[in-house]
């Protein structure tokens, strides 16, 4: 097994898995590990306007958004292990020492917290990660955070020990750093303390990989060989790209995998003839798309309306997913980022500016995308936003809340259940089980008798980390959905397998009313009790999923409930599925 680690903090300037891929065209298996140095076990309790988006895996792992990066240029499967955290090794240790594992030992950081990490890593590692099923031949070892942190050194002392336990021939350290341009000048001294800092505590990078605007300039690339320890064609860049999708042939032209295969001794590992063939195909696929990038010329115009707009990262794998359709067919993305709370009636009072602004991009855009999200703020704006795709046969997309959200406003507005409190109840509960927002207590009210969205009765009321309903489970297609547009998009299948991660779901109760006034559930759970897809008939493009289908997209094989709301925003949907 071969290990590359990736260390610095700027590592997502340059594209997260693409030496991965790199490897991969070359007909090897890989696969990855990330390092998040935090005290939470996993993602899942964290904000995402903080933390970003929050992964989630087939095995139900809520991990951070990375993992959506490798799952995505490595077209693999990971699993939740594959994301290490402080909390998770500790509570390892912790529960081995309450056993009485270490025979009466001081229990230490160095060396039971750090033998923790190695073994986790080399465990984790071996696990295939493909459909071959075999061992992965590298494995790509990201450590977040910035070395010299606190938090990191228990990592970094790991992995400083680890070239020794598995040794050199089977380790090699990239370092990504920033080169800034000041005043037009290449700086290179916070390249050159980021590697004094990692050389001091028993690491040397093997490649020193720049993010700059520009190329390196000759002096600068000198500046760093000479003061980071490495030869100058060990010093790459990635500078401004008109694309991230164009960074693994910028990297691929500097050598990076001859260099790394110099280091591991790639040439000993045996690719039979098949391998390279994958790999030479996946390659010849990856510099088509890039020249498809090159020459789209037409765009298409998303009003994505959700409650974190203002960190983007919150949304990472929907803007993938938008992007791999909009790259499948051929159109430029541009997406409005609309906040919902700018289109309530009550924002219009704060600022007529923001409201008539969010509802320009709203009703100026070719297709209106609800992602998931979770309390009470927002949820009007996204129910009149909904209104008015549903209404002006714009297309729309729902994902998990927003699926929610389109049976609310169907309820509100086309049954005529005026009964206000459907609302009510829905976000009050969503808002008091998050504790993402201050005053929630103050808004639980009486449970109704009957809401329209309830609490799944499974999901934990009272510990928020890994209680929902989450990870890979079937959604079945409905006798007589053979006309759902969803359905075709997926090839006509009675089955498809998606990712969840929800608390809440549509009352069965309503759903024959709700199916009676012409809003469909096409898709189910196995038994048929769960709301999976909905959908309008008589509509270009109204879809609503209770999963999360951006999880599964792939940048060559994008996912296809979102692919049939970009081609129906395009006006180009009759040229994948019969109409
Ligand atoms: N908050 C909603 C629920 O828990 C939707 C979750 C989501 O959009 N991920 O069901």
């Amino acid at each position: 097994m071969k290990f590359v680690i990736v260390s610095g903090g700027v590592i997502s300037g340059i594209g997260k898995g693409v030496i991965g891929l790199l490897f991969k065209t070359r007909g090897l298996r890989v696969s990855a590990i990330k390092i998040d140095p935090y005290m939470n076990i996993d993602a899942g309790t964290m904000s995402p306007l903080e933390h970003g988006e929050v992964f989630v895996l087939d095995d139900g792992g809520e991990v951070d958004l990375d993992l959506g990066n490798y799952e995505r240029y490595l077209n693999v499967t990971l699993t939740r292990e594959n994301n290490i955290t402080t909390g998770k090794i500790y509570s390892a240790v912790i529960e081995r020492e309450r056993k009485g594992d270490y025979l009466g030992k001081t229990v230490q950081v160095v060396p039971h917290i750090t033998n923790a990490i190695q073994d986790w890593i080399e465990r984790v590692a071996r696990i295939p990660v493909d459909s071959s099923g075999e061992e992965p031949d590298v494995c790509i070892v990201e450590l977040g955070g910035t070395v010299g942190d606190i938090e990191s050194a228990p990592f970094v002392e790991a992995l400083r020990q680890f070239q020794f336990r598995v040794g050199p021939d089977n380790f090699a350290l990239i370092h990504v750093s920033l080169v800034p341009v000041v005043n037009g000048e290449q700086k290179t001294k916070p390249t050159q303390v980021a590697v004094r800092d990692l050389r001091g505590l028993g690491l040397m990078p093997d490649i020193v990989a720049c993010r700059c605007t520009h190329k390196l300039e000759k002096p600068t690339t000198d500046k760093i060989s000479m003061f980071c320890h490495v030869g100058p064609d060990q010093v790459l860049v990635v500078h401004d790209l008109s694309s991230i999708y164009h960074v693994p042939l910028l990297l691929d032209q500097q050598k990076i995998v001859e260099q790394l295969s110099k280091k591991l001794k790639l040439d000993t590992l045996s690719v039979g003839p098949p391998a390279l063939a994958t790999g030479a195909a996946l390659w010849n696929d990856w510099r088509n798309l890039t020249n498809t990038h090159d020459r789209m010329f037409e765009s298409v115009n998303i009003a994505l309306v959700g409650k974190y707009t203002h960190l983007k990262d919150s949304y990472m794998s929907v803007i993938k997913s938008l992007e791999h359709s909009a790259l499948r067919c051929q159109r430029k993305l541009n997406i409005s980022w609309v906040e919902a709370t700018d289109l309530e009636p009550d924002a219009a009072e704060n600022s007529r500016v923001n409201f008539h602004k969010a509802w320009h991009e709203v009703c100026s855009a070719d297709g209106i995308l609800v992602p998931g999200g979770f309390g009470v703020r927002g949820t009007e704006g996204m129910i009149a936003a909904c209104k008015w795709a549903r209404e002006n046969k714009v297309p729309y997309l729902g994902i998990c809340l927003g699926l929610q959200i389109a049976v609310i406003e169907y309820a509100r507005n086309v049954l005529g259940i005026k009964d206000q409190a459907i609302v009510d109840i829905l976000v009050s509960l969503l808002e008091a089980n998050t504790h993402l927002d201050a005053h929630s207590e103050e808004l639980v009210p009486e449970p109704p008798a009957n809401p329209l969205i309830v609490f799944m009765p499974e999901v934990s009321k009272t510990h928020l980390g890994g209680t929902m309903r989450l990870g890979l489970r079937p959604t079945i297609f409905q006798d007589d959905s053979e006309w759902s547009k969803l359905r075709k998009l997926y090839g006509g299948v009675e089955a498809v397998h998606e990712r969840h991660r929800h608390r809440y779901e549509v009352n069965p109760e309503f759903v024959p009313e709700l199916e009676k006034a012409g809003l469909t559930f096409v898709g189910k759970d196995d038994k048929g009790e769960r709301m999976e897809i909905l959908e309008l008939k008589s509509h270009p493009y109204f879809v609503g999923t209770q999963y999360h289908p951006e999880y599964l997209s792939r940048v060559l094989n994008p996912s296809k409930p979102y692919l049939g709301f970009i081609a129906a925003s395009s006006g180009t949907l009759g040229d994948i599925i019969d109409l």
